[in-house]
């Protein structure tokens, strides 16, 4: 049985990130796609672990072969979701998140109508700010540049399945759990699962 593929995004700062590794953390079934990108890495970002990081001309001779399962420029950098990974990864059952835009979110419900997709929503726009600025990663520039497409970001939260608000961290990592539970339980997945009982029961 293959795996879901979740695709969750929510403007830069909002907490995917964090939330995210938790959930990973703490579900062995559930595995995190790598992105490529062409932005430089942050202090403390690993090649091949946050990202796969990339120059420009790499980026787009991949784009030319095929080997996305989409991309798109975000702030000026381009980003990437490698096809072969996460087809591998699904079809040895694991669910797969990609933490992508919203662009790339739409080519990918396109391509795989079966996705769950998942928009974070951050309380308000100060505290958006707030976090960008704690995080400590990006200058004000950056933070500045951010924010303003945050609104952009923030305005596509219609196209998707579940809407959470990242407020108190602990308490939306387990609605982002009971997501993940609740679509374990969907009849496509357990019927198979539960082929023997069902037999069993209705024979
Ligand atoms: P952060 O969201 O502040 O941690 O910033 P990042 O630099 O990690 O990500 C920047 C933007 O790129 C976010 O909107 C991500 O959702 C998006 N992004 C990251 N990886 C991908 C990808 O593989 N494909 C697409 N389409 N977008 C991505
Ligand atoms: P994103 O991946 O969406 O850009 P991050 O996961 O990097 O966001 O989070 C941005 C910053 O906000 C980090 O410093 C993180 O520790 C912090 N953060 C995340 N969620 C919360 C929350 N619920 N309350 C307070 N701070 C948070
Ligand atoms: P950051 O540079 O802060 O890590 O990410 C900036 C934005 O790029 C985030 O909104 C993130 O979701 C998006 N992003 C990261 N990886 C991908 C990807 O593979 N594809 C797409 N479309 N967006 C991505």
């Amino acid at each position: 049985m293959p795996g879901t593929l979740y695709v969750v995004s929510a403007p830069s700062g909002a907490g995917k990130t964090s939330l995210v590794n938790a959930l990973v953390e703490q579900d062995p079934a559930v595995s995190l796609s790598v992105s490529h990108t062409t932005r430089a890495p942050r202090p403390g970002e690993q090649d091949g672990v946050n990202y796969h990081f990339v120059e420009k001309a790499q980026f787009q001779g991949q784009v030319a072969q095929g080997d996305f399962l989409e991309h798109a420029e975000v702030f000026g950098n381009y980003y990437g979701t490698s096809r072969s990974a996460v087809q591998a990864l699904l079809d040895q059952g694991q669910d797969v998140i990609l933490e992508i835009d919203w662009q790339g979110a739409r080519q990918v419900r396109a391509l795989m109508p079966g996705c769950v997709s998942v928009f974070i929503l951050p309380p308000s726009r100060e505290e958006l700010r707030r976090r960008l600025t704690q995080r400590g990663q990006d200058d004000e520039a950056v933070i500045d540049g951010r924010m303003a497409e945050a609104v952009s970001e923030m305005s596509h939260y219609d196209e998707y399945d579940y809407l959470l608000v990242n407020d108190d961290f602990d308490r939306t990592l387990a609605d982002l759990q009971a997501i993940f539970t609740a679509q374990r339980f969907r009849l496509a997945r357990q019927q198979p699962l539960l082929q023997g009982t069902l037999d069993n029961l209705l024979s």
